[in-house]
């Protein structure tokens, strides 16, 4: 009788596996679903590469969600979804020319769609579509613009009552297609070197998966002050800043034990840190007891 075999020992590894995962993950980055869910053979695959590269290392198109103070709330990747309810990656992305005409379309490619261009649907996701006003799901909405409602009511258009991370109505956004040239002219960094992946839109490194508030470049909120950066480490900083600062002669000035404090908001030096409403609370307290 053959005896038990330990979990790890079912699966049969070649030793050059990684490297096969590695590339079968730059062939998804690369093909995304152009192969049609049949993977190219070596030639077709080298073909391919051939024709589009040139086109995303020389045409890249920068796609984002900008609020009408044009911050980028969202950098668009492929995986996001358009009002016509397919994803980024499903719309015209590559471009043997780029078109003399503004605004840029990014018509869609799926079978059927007769989208126009891609048009960012906010605050959606894989799995589940935000509502519309009118209470209807976006699935009953028209896939080209305005996005009417079919259900028979009076909704002259798609539009979600969430409000952006920026403060800002979604429906007072809008997604802007750029060149390389007009983002740089509108201060907004781009990436210096082509990148081979299929439908890279707005992204340029891992912070562009942040939404534009949170993101610390130009695209979003922008870098903090000197002074908020340069401000002495407290007992209220994170654990390896703190032992940094013990182990660093030049900080011996900055007494942590003395100075359990609330950091400076990098935003807004009017901000009144907590005193303000400890004070009300205590008030408010008083008031309940008697
Ligand atoms: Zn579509
Ligand atoms: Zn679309
Ligand atoms: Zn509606
Ligand atoms: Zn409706
Ligand atoms: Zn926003």
């Amino acid at each position: 009788m053959a005896s038990r075999k330990a979990p790890g020992e079912y699966i049969q590894v070649p030793p050059n596996a990684a490297a096969h995962v590695d590339a079968y993950f730059e062939y998804r980055h690369i093909v995304g679903d152009d192969d049609g869910g049949q993977m190219f053979t070596p030639e077709e695959y080298e073909a391919y590469k051939k024709r589009v590269l040139p086109m995303r290392l020389h045409n890249r198109l920068y796609v984002s969600w900008i609020n009408p103070d044009g911050m980028d709330c969202i950098l668009v990747g492929p995986q996001h979804k358009c009002l016509c309810r397919h994803r980024f990656t499903e719309h015209k992305t590559d471009f043997q020319q780029i078109p003399k005409d503004r605004p840029i379309l990014l018509p869609c490619r799926a079978a059927g769609c007769r989208c126009a261009s891609f048009d960012y649907a906010a605050n959606s996701s894989g799995t589940s579509d935000p509502n519309c006003r009118c209470k209807h799901a976006l699935q009953n909405h028209s896939t080209n613009p305005p996005y009417k409602c079919q259900k028979g009511c009076t909704c002259s258009g798609f539009s979600t009552p969430f409000t952006c991370g920026c403060g800002t109505a979604a429906n007072k956004h809008f997604t802007l297609v750029e060149t390389k040239e007009e983002r740089e002219r509108r201060g907004h960094p781009t990436v210096p070197y082509g990148i081979p992946y299929k439908a890279m839109g707005g992204m340029t490194g891992f912070s562009s998966l942040a939404e534009g508030y949170l993101r610390l470049d130009e695209s979003g909120r922008g870098r903090p002050s000197d002074e908020f950066l340069n401000q002495p480490i407290t007992a209220l900083d994170h654990p390896i800043l703190r032992a940094h600062a013990a182990l660093d002669p030049d900080s011996m000035t900055q007494r942590l034990s003395r100075s359990i404090k609330a950091p400076k908001s990098p935003y807004d030096p009017n901000a009144q840190l907590t005193t303000g409403s400890r004070k009300t609370g205590t008030s408010s307290q008083r008031h309940i007891k008697k």
